[in-house]
């Protein structure tokens, strides 16, 4: 799960990450509000959507009067924020971060991701910080050290001054800067996260260091650890269809194709995709209704399949191991008489009772396509798309 910077920050300064003084503001009004509290000359507005490149776009504004923050904040909400992360569409700004503005001396990266080769958490760092680091990634790599940490002893002191070293965080840096490695990684690690970075993490030109613009994601199979955080989720931000979906329990993926896809089985579902594109289509989405297909989560599965209008065509794609081919027969009928289906729709279904379930499906007088195996079916999809 993501959350937007300024709840990250309040968690990584739990941990002793140090961070501008700054608060969360939904409306003008609430931004002047809080810059007279804040009471510094100069001010930062950052927009908080769930993307990072917000500084190329417009998204991070410096003001020097709670006045000119209110009258900035006024230009910053409801604008639609492009950034390299966002894709086209963008994403709407409806809460503002107002922190204290920072001089700057050096803008450093630090993060923390999971290396899954090595099954060990990976400490990255640059002295490039800032707004290009996807580029020094690219390409001088070499400018970016690693630190593997060993998860049986966890983070040692050493290797934070080995990456305070890199940094050159020398002198009355040194301290803060191995505190602060620490701290991020004791927040990783105690909130399950599967991300964590500090970009930048600056050197001011008071020399203190602060983190400016932190990110962290959650491992959503540990959040129900984290109540907490869990209440941080901002449905505004998340793709409106995949939240629907998660209601329901339904993995839903949305894709830019045309044909909507149902399948049991994440690895059927997988299998569903490449034969579509193999016979010339493109998937809608990915959709795993789980093992157990009832006629209510078929039936949520094609309001949530039809609700997308790329979509073209069905291809149910249904293997009846743990649930029978019959009764999946009898849920598309049912959801298909249900939700109102007005594109065409090809069925596979194999398994136990398969050929009952060809049979319901054939005297039902509804309007469907049966395949008996998986190219029939990508093939009778693509040509009900091309007859369309
Ligand atoms: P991002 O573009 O979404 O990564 O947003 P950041 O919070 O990283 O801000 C982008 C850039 O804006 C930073 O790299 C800084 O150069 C600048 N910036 C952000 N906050 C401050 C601040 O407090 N003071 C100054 N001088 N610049 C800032
Ligand atoms: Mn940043």
């Amino acid at each position: 799960m993501k959350i937007h910077e300024y709840q990250a920050k309040e968690i990584l300064a739990r941990h002793g990450v140090p961070i501008q003084k700054g608060k969360v503001a939904f409306t003008p009004e609430e931004v002047e509000k809080v810059a007279r509290e804040l009471n510094v000359d100069k001010l930062v507005l950052k927009a908080q959507v769930h993307a990072g490149g917000r500084g190329k776009a417009g998204g991070i504004r410096l003001v020097n009067s709670a006045e000119e923050a209110k009258t900035v904040s006024e230009q910053m909400f409801g604008m639609k924020l492009v950034t390299h992360q966002t894709g086209a569409e963008g994403k709407i700004v409806r809460r503002l971060l107002i922190t204290e503005a920072a001089d700057i001396e050096r803008e450093l990266y630090v993060g923390i991701v999971l290396d899954r080769a090595k099954s060990q958490l990976v400490y990255m760092v640059s002295t490039e910080g800032g707004v290009e680091i996807e580029k020094v990634a690219a390409e001088t790599p070499e400018k970016i050290l690693k630190e593997h940490i060993d998860p049986a002893v966890g983070m040692q002191a050493f290797q934070a001054r080995k990456i305070a070293f890199a940094l050159a965080l020398k002198g009355a840096l040194l301290r803060p800067a191995v505190k602060t490695f620490m701290a991020l990684y004791d927040a990783f690690v105690a909130n399950d996260c599967s991300l964590a970075e500090i970009n930048p993490l600056v050197v001011t030109k008071d020399n203190q260091i602060l983190a400016l613009d932190v990110k962290i994601n959650i491992d959503d199979n540990a959040l129900y650890r984290h109540p907490e955080i869990m209440e941080m989720r901002d449905l505004d931000e998340e793709e409106p269809h995949e939240v629907e979906a998660s209601k329901y329990h339904l993995n839903y993926i949305k894709l830019d194709g045309d044909v909507g896809c149902m399948v049991n089985g994440a690895g059927l579902a997988m299998a569903t995709m490449d034969i579509i594109k193999i016979a010339g289509a493109e998937p809608a989405n990915f959709l795993d209704v789980g093992g157990g297909a009832s006629v209510e989560t078929v039936e949520n599965g094609f309001r949530i399949i039809l609700s997308d209008k790329n979509v073209k065509a069905v291809l149910v794609n249904i293997f009846g191991g743990i649930v029978r081919c019959d009764r999946v027969a009898n849920g598309i009928i049912e959801a298909t008489k249900n939700v109102g289906v007005d594109v065409p729709v090809v069925v596979r279904l194999a398994g136990t009772n398969a050929d009952i379930a060809a049979d319901i499906l054939e005297k039902s007088g509804l309007d469907l396509l049966v395949a008996n195996d998986l190219s029939e079916a990508a093939q009778k999809v693509v040509q009900a798309l091309e007859t369309k």
